[in-house]
């Protein structure tokens, strides 16, 4: 349970590629069951803070804690993947020749990175979790189709469900809602709503009305640092973030 408390604290984190600092003492706090969005200009350094997180890029100094003990800086991608920081990427990236109950089935399974349990039959509870995640994603009519058939909501959804086969604690989700229709875009947002408690968020997004739409909290990124933080409406008449989105 995740209903209290810290679950990522990242303090004074830099990241340099070749002299160019793309992350600048970047610090950010996210409570557990928190539904955070990250904004900013392009090149703000939203992307490499979403790659520190999640281990596909080491910071050169600063701390990255999850929870309150276990420190991400000494952990690898596939490590911090199995304590519970799940990432999606832009893109959906499901097994298009497979149903879609079969790729959550294929999700469970190699949970933890059990692959000799893919021959195994799924236990009662693993089958009442696929038909939760069904519903909650909102493919339960969808169970018995190709993924290569569905929409791209509908796959992005389903990647959605399989990250949620792993029980993370902490998702990492890249513009989710990019390419989707103003239906699509709303059935996410009321997805990321309901995932909230259970689940902490963050959401980097470029999509203004859908993070109104989401977030109680909103960091708006620039050059690699945090520049203002809180409600949307507070950051969006910030004169410092007015500036940056518009001033040039
Ligand atoms: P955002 O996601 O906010 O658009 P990024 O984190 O992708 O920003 O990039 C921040 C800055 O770091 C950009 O100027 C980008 O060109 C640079 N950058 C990101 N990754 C690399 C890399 N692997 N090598 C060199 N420069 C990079």
């Amino acid at each position: 349970d995740t209903s209290h408390g810290t679950i990522l604290y990242l303090e004074n984190i830099s990241v340099s590629f070749d002299g160019f600092k793309a992350l600048n003492d970047l610090n950010l706090v996210i409570d557990a069951g928190e539904l955070r969005c990250v904004i900013g200009p392009n090149g703000a350094g939203k992307t490499t803070m979403m790659d520190v997180i999640s281990g596909k890029t080491r910071p050169d100094k600063g701390k990255a804690f999850f929870g309150q003990t276990i420190d991400l800086t000494r952990l690898t991608e596939p490590e911090i993947a199995q304590i519970g920081i799940g990432r999606k990427f832009q893109k959906p990236t499901v097994f298009e020749q497979h149903t879609v109950f079969e790729n959550l089935e294929l999700a469970i399974k190699t949970d933890k990175g059990v692959f000799a349990s893919l021959f195994a039959e799924l236990d009662d509870a693993q089958r009442d979790r696929i038909a939760e995640t069904l519903r909650l994603v909102q493919l339960a009519d969808q169970a018995d189709r190709p993924a290569g058939l569905l929409s791209h909501g509908q796959k992005q959804w389903l990647e959605i469900g399989m990250l949620l086969m792993q029980e993370p604690k902490l998702l990492l989700l890249d513009e989710p809602v990019a390419g989707m229709t103003d239906e699509e875009t709303e059935r996410t947002a009321e997805l990321f709503i309901s995932l909230a408690g259970r689940h902490s968020l963050i959401v980097v997004e470029h999509d203004m009305k859908f993070v109104s739409r989401i977030a109680r909290k909103v960091t708006v990124l620039h050059e690699g640092s945090v520049l203002a933080e809180g409600s949307m409406e507070a950051v969006q008449n910030d004169p410092r973030v007015i500036e940056v989105y518009l001033g040039r």
